[in-house]
């Protein structure tokens, strides 16, 4: 096993895991909140920013940002930004493309 810094709580500790064991229960706690959230609202959930879905859940963005990388919550694409100014070379499409690249390098950074 190797020496890993916690990703909640900063300790040094010996694990395969990302968190230490004083940290695995928050986890696991914070895991369930974002499942049940995004089993009730489905893929409305990506009309929401990570920020907002941190604030009906309690979890903290920094957390949210590592859980959304997980295979279990890989199919939603939540981004962090919706209201971004856009520039005129900047394309706005359906909001479910945003923060997708799409044609041409693009990124959509606004909803509509
Ligand atoms: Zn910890």
């Amino acid at each position: 096993m190797e020496i890993k810094k916690c990703a909640r709580c900063g300790n040094f500790f010996e694990t395969v895991n990302d968190v230490c064991n004083g940290c695995i229960p928050k986890d696991n706690k914070d895991v369930g909140k974002l499942k049940n959230f995004l089993n009730g609202y489905g893929y409305l959930a990506e009309n929401m920013t990570r920020g907002e879905v941190s604030v009906n859940t309690g979890i903290t963005l920094r957390n949210l940002n590592r859980f959304l990388q997980w295979n279990d919550f890989k199919a939603y694409n939540i981004p962090e930004n919706l209201n971004i100014i856009v520039g005129e070379d900047v394309v706005i499409e359906n909001v479910n493309n945003v923060g997708k690249n799409i044609k041409g390098n693009k990124k959509v950074l606004e909803k509509i």
